[in-house]
């Protein structure tokens, strides 16, 4: 029996990616740094990695300096690199609209980190079989691979990689495009694209706006509704409320959410449909956690792989009765960091 992981999820795209990757006005013109664009000979891994520690790029997925993380896999060596273009939140395309937009910079900038850290191969992965045919009419050399649309995909790819042998490490879109703008035109990672979207804006859009920029400036350039009455940044699943809107914009803000109404969860007892179990990518139990989480003192021995958890909340988001599961694998992973638990063995 083949075991799928992962959870369906609506998808809710298709508003932010009707249109083009609009630019947020703004009083300042881009910079330049001062060194000068590496010509052909100088390309060498040292010098690859110099230029996005220069340029100051961070991934926007993960917020790693691209620089620390190209000489990291430099020691590492990865099989394969990818260029992350997809997105797994399900109201998020600001990955799938700079790819559609900067194709060719995202591979040549992919080419440049794998040939900064030594990998074997370098992969552009997308969401969807649609996708894929979309990028491969604008450029027929692209070397795709499907990530599909169960949450979380960045993980589950990992997994199936991994599965086949393949020690995979991924970059994202915007970082490869910025890694080539770096090493071109000496320019440095000076914006993002951003997807707004939530019933509290009028329009759902990619926005490039430049970093540093309050995120109500962003919001009214999309119609923030005087209703709004919770913004969330990174994802709408495992996303932050905002209390500020003059937080700035980071590299990291993949995405902002303006909602009217804030969700309201409710708790309901565990019917064990096992959803929780099916959906998480990292083979933990999340329920046999949650209830053991509920006793006194939890035995180390039941807080099985609780460490491997990556805080994707693709468990909570599986259960019908609305159990914080993520809080739970997150509360039990610190408390066997913290060896203060039963030790039976
Ligand atoms: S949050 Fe942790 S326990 Fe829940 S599905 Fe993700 S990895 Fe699994
Ligand atoms: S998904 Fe929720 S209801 Fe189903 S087994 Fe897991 S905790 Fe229980």
């Amino acid at each position: 029996m083949i075991l799928r992981h992962g959870i369906k999820l609506d998808q809710q795209k298709a508003a932010s990616l009707r249109h083009k990757i609009q630019d947020l006005p703004t009083a300042e013109n881009q910079k330049k740094t001062e060194w000068l664009p590496l010509r052909k000979g100088e390309l060498n891994s040292n010098a690859i990695i110099a230029a996005a520690q220069a340029a100051g790029i961070v991934d926007e997925f993960d917020g790693v300096p691209l620089f620390r993380k190209l000489k990291k896999l430099r020691r590492l060596k990865p099989d394969m690199i990818v260029a992350c273009c997809f997105d797994e939140d399900p109201c998020t395309t600001s990955a799938m609209a700079t790819l559609r937009e900067n194709t060719n910079a995202i591979i040549a900038g992919l080419v440049l980190a794998g040939k900064a850290c030594g990998a074997k191969e370098n992969k552009i992965a997308v969401a969807t079989k649609h996708e894929a045919k979309m990028i491969q009419k604008i450029n027929p050399q692209a070397d795709l691979i499907l990530a599909g649309e169960m949450y979380p995909a960045r993980a589950l790819l990992k997994r199936k990689l991994f599965a086949n042998r393949k020690n995979a490490a991924y970059i994202g879109a915007q970082a490869c495009a910025a890694l080539l703008a770096a090493i071109d035109d000496g320019e440095p990672q000076t914006s993002t694209v951003v997807t707004v979207a939530g019933d509290g804006v009028e329009h759902w859009r990619n926005v490039r706006a430049r970093i540093g920029t309050p995120l109500k400036e962003l919001l009214e350039f999309c119609g923030l509704s005087e209703k709004t009455s919770l913004v969330v940044t990174g994802s709408s699943i495992t996303g932050r409320a905002v209390t500020d809107l003059n937080e700035p914009i980071a590299a990291t803000t993949r995405c902002v959410i303006a909602l009217k109404k804030a969700p309201n969860y409710k708790e309901y007892p565990c019917i064990g449909c096992q959803r929780c179990a099916r959906a998480c990518p990292r083979g933990i139990v999340p329920w046999k956690i949650q209830q053991e989480m509920q006793n006194a003192k939890p035995n180390l021995v039941r807080l099985t792989n609780v460490q491997k958890c990556i805080r994707c909340a693709a468990c909570t988001v599986a259960c019908p009765s609305g159990i914080d599961l993520t809080g739970a694998v997150r509360k039990a992973a610190q408390l066997k960091k913290s060896g203060d638990f039963i030790d039976i063995t």
